[in-house]
């Protein structure tokens, strides 16, 4: 595919696509754009998000009774199928796009690729063995610890208004699963602000930030106080009305959904004329710039609202230095009025 048609290509070889982020229309008044926006929200990352709930619930999740007391059988188990599931979803996208190359640069926003590029920051110098030990050491059993926890609060139905089932509630069920998205961006940005403020950011979350130039491995790649705070999310579901169905939906759309933030290609060339859509420019511009998009794709723009969203075009750009040379003022007059003259 020529992706000179979606984009420009810097000197140094950096891909921009031309068209900028958006947030949903109906923040917009764009009704027009609602169907496309649906689409894109539902396929195919979502779908599949959903696709592997149902597998977990019907394959690897055993019945009520047996959740109800705590074993090390069915909890190793499922840690076992999260870290395989993990290891071929992002490890599949990882030898496709980033050791074969597949699709060479075409689509690539950074054009370097992590692997050329050894740190010190990194552990043993190299960002893809930091970043997939970091995953599988704290972030895969923190996420399995997370939905042990859930799964044996369902089976002996600790819940604040009590678990629903389909019969009676499929329809606040259905719109639950479609709130999912809006609860993850809500939830993230909250977090991902608080992470961001000197102390936390300094002790915490510059573990997730070593990797300016994220690939898959570098998803789940966090401080482990980090990891509890971000898979923590699906906790809603013990205050909201929920069952099985949704809280193993947004566990995966967390678990296996972080993925898309750090993707680093703009689409995945599938075949020759199709390729998916990586919902990954938001995030790769976090990663960019640090302190822009703190939430996710503007379903709910809490972003937009608070001065944080860059939509890539060059406005915002300038909208954002002049917010960091703002800053930066503010800083060193502080630091002035603490440093008494001589
Ligand atoms: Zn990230
Ligand atoms: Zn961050």
């Amino acid at each position: 595919m020529d992706d000179s048609q979606y984009g420009t290509r810097d000197k140094r070889g950096n891909w921009t696509p031309n068209e900028t982020l958006q947030v949903a229309p109906y923040w917009t008044g764009q009704w027009g754009k609602m169907g496309q926006f649906l689409v894109g929200l539902v396929w195919p990352w979502n779908a599949f998000h959903m696709g592997t709930a149902f597998l977990y619930l019907w394959f690897v999740i055993p019945d009520r009774e047996t959740l109800a007391t705590f074993s090390w059988d069915w909890a190793l188990w499922l840690l076992f199928v999260n870290m395989a599931g993990i290891f071929v979803l992002y490890g599949a996208i990882e030898f496709f796009y980033y050791v074969k190359r597949i699709q060479g640069d075409r689509w690539r926003y950074n054009h370097k690729f992590p692997a050329d590029n050894p740190s010190d920051v990194f552990w043993f110098k190299s960002q893809n063995l930091d970043n997939f030990l970091r995953s599988f050491l704290t972030g895969i059993p923190i996420w399995t610890a997370v939905e042990v926890f859930m799964l044996w609060c369902y089976g002996n139905g600790y819940h604040v208004f009590g678990w629903v089932d389909w019969q009676d509630n499929w329809l606040w069920l259905a719109i639950l699963i479609f709130l999912v998205p809006a609860i993850h961006e809500v939830h993230f940005f909250c977090i991902h602000w608080l992470i961001h403020t000197p102390f936390l950011y300094k002790h915490i979350h510059s573990v997730h930030h070593n990797s300016i130039n994220p690939s898959p491995w570098s998803s789940l790649s966090m401080h482990p106080i980090e990891h509890v705070l971000y898979f923590g999310e699906v906790l809603w579901h013990l205050v909201l009305p929920s069952n099985p169905v949704a809280f193993m939906f947004n566990m995966h759309a967390v678990g296996y959904g972080a993925l898309n933030g750090h993707i680093g290609f703009e689409k995945l060339e599938v075949t020759e004329e199709t390729a998916i859509d990586s919902h990954a420019y938001a995030h790769y511009l976090h990663h960019k710039y640090f302190e822009v998009n703190y939430g996710a794709d503007g379903i709910i723009p809490l972003d937009k609202w608070f001065g944080y969203w860059h939509d890539g075009s060059k406005e915002a750009d300038a909208r954002m230095k002049e917010r960091f040379r703002k800053k930066k003022e503010r800083l060193n007059a502080k630091k002035a009025r603490q440093t008494p003259a001589e």
